[in-house]
């Protein structure tokens, strides 16, 4: 879907553009703003990503990763620079919270603001919208934006589709979730003939954990694994003196609550971290079972169908009991092949 394309016309001469993505940025939200800032470059206009937090170590090889500008580090820079904006990006969030500490500036500003995103519920603040919450990743979206509604598919080089490449790898899980059709293979073929060395970015972004992070693996599957046989069910639940014994950094726990996923049988799985400010949630599902629904109504996030996050207030404790104790409810989606 594509709303507001008149708006288009302001990219006919240069602009001050801030590219903003949500909170502690993931693969597709940092691979996604980057594609799209080195497109941008190409136009002579000024712009800039600006981020509300850090992110994975993983992903710090990334082309352009010394331009973002994470409000922590930068907060004067960062406001200046979203409040004389004239076009503001919102890429892979459409929940304006998602920006958290960003959300009144953005909000505040009098840029137009342009949604590309895939979630589903997109809220309505934008000028321009391009959304589907069909596509895999919002890196796919960029992608297709570039060729299809700019027409400038040409234009894409090496470090564009490297950035794009990473993002659609890490939303569809390497190519293995129900998200990958044959629209995202025929556009990764077309990013590996426009530079994307895919070998290597796979190699940056898997292969480059700590012993630390591994040792972390081998303790939670072991220490922290709880599965529930009767609703298909298995959760991690990690304190913060897990976290703290292993000095894990942002990223570490990425991919975690896959392995939960991964036993024969499972067919929705969480993460559940005490990150001290909150308890943040990440669940996983397979088939018809709604992620984003249990995520909605029980703690305050969402997401897609199969991968949804959410956040709480409450103690480690009482999360897990909150989990636990909607089960009962889901249990004959659960329970159903
Ligand atoms: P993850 O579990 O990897 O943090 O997030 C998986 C997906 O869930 C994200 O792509 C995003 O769509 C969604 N998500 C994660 N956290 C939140 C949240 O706090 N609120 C909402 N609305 N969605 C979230
Ligand atoms: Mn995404």
């Amino acid at each position: 879907m594509l709303k507001g394309e008149k708006n288009l016309q302001l990219l006919t001469e240069p602009r001050r553009i801030v590219i903003t993505t949500h909170h502690k940025p993931d693969g597709d939200a940092l691979g996604s703003s980057l594609g799209l800032y080195h497109f941008l470059k190409k136009y002579n206009h000024n712009v800039q990503i600006v981020v509300s937090s850090d992110f994975p170590d993983f992903l710090d090889w990334l082309p352009g990763r010394s331009d973002v500008i994470e409000y922590p580090k930068q907060a004067a820079l960062s406001s200046k620079l979203l409040e004389e904006a004239e076009i503001i990006f919102c890429l892979d969030y459409s929940a304006l919270s998602r920006t958290n500490i960003l959300e009144p500036l953005i909000a505040g500003s009098s840029a137009q603001k342009w949604m590309i995103d895939h979630h589903l519920d997109p809220e309505d603040f934008a000028d321009l919208i391009y959304w589907d919450s069909k596509a895999a990743a919002t890196a796919q979206l960029i992608y297709t934006f570039i060729s299809d509604v700019l027409h400038a598919e040409d234009q894409i080089d090496a470090d564009i589709a490297t950035s794009l490449y990473t993002g659609i790898m890490t939303d569809t899980g390497s190519f293995r979730f129900r998200n990958t059709n044959a629209a995202v293979h025929h556009i990764i073929g077309q990013l590996i003939e426009a530079g994307a060395r895919n070998w290597e970015i796979h190699e940056q972004v898997y292969n480059s954990s700590s012993e630390k992070r591994l040792k972390f693996l081998g303790y939670a599957l072991l220490n922290c694994l709880e599965v529930i046989p009767e609703y298909n069910t298995a959760f991690f639940a990690i304190s913060k003196e897990d976290l703290a014994q292993f000095e894990l950094t942002t990223g570490d726990t990425e991919g975690l609550v896959n392995y939960a996923l991964s036993i024969k049988g499972i067919r929705l799985a969480a993460l559940i971290i005490d990150r001290t400010e909150l308890i943040k949630l990440s669940l996983r599902s397979i088939g018809d079972i709604p992620c984003n629904e249990i995520c909605k109504r029980y703690f305050n996030g969402g997401g897609h169908l199969n991968a949804s996050g959410g956040s709480s207030n409450e103690s480690l404790t009482t999360v897990v009991e909150t989990f636990k104790s909607l089960l009962p409810e889901y249990k004959q989606i659960l329970t159903s092949i």
